[in-house]
């Protein structure tokens, strides 16, 4: 229980210190973070660490909800963005990671450069922010999740600034391409300060770009999708990705979706949020999303979605059949888009036609399943393997208390959580 307590404060301290850098700040949060580290020294009852867990997870809310205001008010509320996937001519910094600011200075010292920047990862929905939309050279997303950077980040061909991520140990082949800023770093690879003005200089960089080949094509001579998401199709036919799904944009959407629910076109809405990873048993998303009826929604935010965002899943009268609210930060949208839902059903979060099926790695997912049982939210499905501090006692807790289980196989799941099937 004391592990899950540190993860979870981990996870607080990574979205906090993103807050914090755009100005957000908030004593509670750091006061919780020191009494909770406090705690760990002590000898607690389970009762007891059962309550300061559950109190990180209602921090986990409040910091959560702290970074969504942040991010908005500095860049806009996200809109539902079509991103393009193909590269450019040109060459290219590819940015991975968390830290809008570090994009929004990197993209104001790129301009007239001649170099193209695109987003890696967990910094897909960028483009869905007003200000981001602005920038004509923030031209697409090269790529998915962390698991997959050493193929992607060597046929990128140009540099890869990493904000703060996960992030695999480059491979010597491109270590030299490799620039980290603020949290992260690593041995052999150039890092970004922070100067005494509070800006950064990105200028080794961009001149380090300019040297580079432009970005292999990931798609190689693939056809594109036949079928249009938004009937708009770009250049690139359907080899687009959509994002920006978060709380403003969904709830845009909410008469036409209670409408959908009312009448039966939408019977369920799934919650696919979480990480991706390297096992092979990560291709249970893929299939479990294919596999969910074709009245049912998934509601997905972090790096799990790559598994499955570029399959043709359609839509439900205009309504997109996955929506990806963004980061795992944005869980916090999925929270807003379910209390929405609740409120306009009158009805409970456990009432609500939503399953949750979360894919799990590390800190920040441990936070955000902390904050969903500080709401109240039952019988949430984890995997594709628990994590190793849940130890037969951490288990027996959870199940008894929230009703949480491993998933199994796509088709026993599907019965279970989409029992309309
Ligand atoms: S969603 Fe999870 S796997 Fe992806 S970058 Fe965030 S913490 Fe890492």
């Amino acid at each position: 229980m004391r592990e899950l307590l540190v993860y979870g404060l981990k996870g607080v301290g990574a979205y906090y210190y993103h807050a914090a850098a755009l100005g957000y700040e908030d004593d509670e949060i750091t006061a919780f973070i020191q009494r909770a580290l406090a705690s760990t020294l002590r000898s607690l009852t389970v009762d007891e660490m059962v309550g300061i867990v559950l109190e990180c997870g209602g921090v986990g809310v409040k910091v959560l909800a702290l970074l969504d205001t942040a991010n908005t008010a500095a860049f806009g509320t996200p809109a539902i963005t079509r991103v393009r996937t193909v590269p450019g001519t040109r060459p290219g910094i590819l940015v991975t990671g968390h830290d809008l600011k570090d994009l929004e200075l990197l993209l104001e010292q790129t301009k007239g450069t001649g170099v193209d920047v695109y987003t890696h990862g967990e910094m897909l929905p960028a483009h869905a922010y007003p200000t981001f939309k602005k920038y004509e050279h923030l031209i697409g997303n090269y790529g998915g999740s962390w698991p997959f950077q050493k193929e992607e980040f060597e046929a990128f061909n140009g540099p890869v600034l990493v904000t703060t991520n996960c992030l695999v140990p480059p491979k010597d082949s491109y270590k030299d391409r490799i620039y980290t800023t603020g949290p992260v770093g690593f041995a052999g690879c150039t890092h970004i300060p922070v100067l005494e003005n509070g800006t950064k200089d990105f200028s080794a960089v961009i001149a380090h770009t300019q040297r580079c080949r432009p970005p292999k094509n990931l798609h190689g001579n693939s056809r594109p999708r036949r079928v249009s998401l938004f009937g708009e199709k770009g250049s690139e036919g359907n080899r687009a990705l959509i994002t920006g799904c978060a709380h403003g944009a969904v709830l845009a959407l909410a008469d036409t979706m209670i409408d959908a629910v009312k009448s039966g076109a939408i019977k369920r809405f799934v919650v696919m949020a979480g990480c991706d990873g390297r096992q092979a048993e990560r291709s249970y998303y893929p299939e479990f999303a294919q596999a969910l009826p074709r009245d049912t929604v998934i509601l997905t935010a972090g790096c799990t979605k790559y598994r499955y965002n570029s399959l043709d899943l359609g839509e439900i009268g205009g309504i997109p059949r996955l929506l990806d609210a963004g980061q795992c930060n944005d869980c916090y949208s999925l929270v807003v888009i379910a209390q929405a839902l609740a409120e306009a059903f009158g009805v409970g979060f456990n009432d609500l036609p939503i399953s949750y099926n979360i894919a799990w790695y590390e800190q920040t997912a441990v936070l955000v399943l902390l904050a969903l049982l500080h709401l109240g939210v039952k019988n949430i499905t984890l995997g594709p393997r628990l994590p190793a501090f849940v130890s037969p006692g951490v288990l027996n807790v959870l199940v008894e208390n929230f009703g949480i289980r491993k998933n199994t196989t796509v088709a026993e799941d599907l019965k279970l959580l989409v029992p309309e099937t």
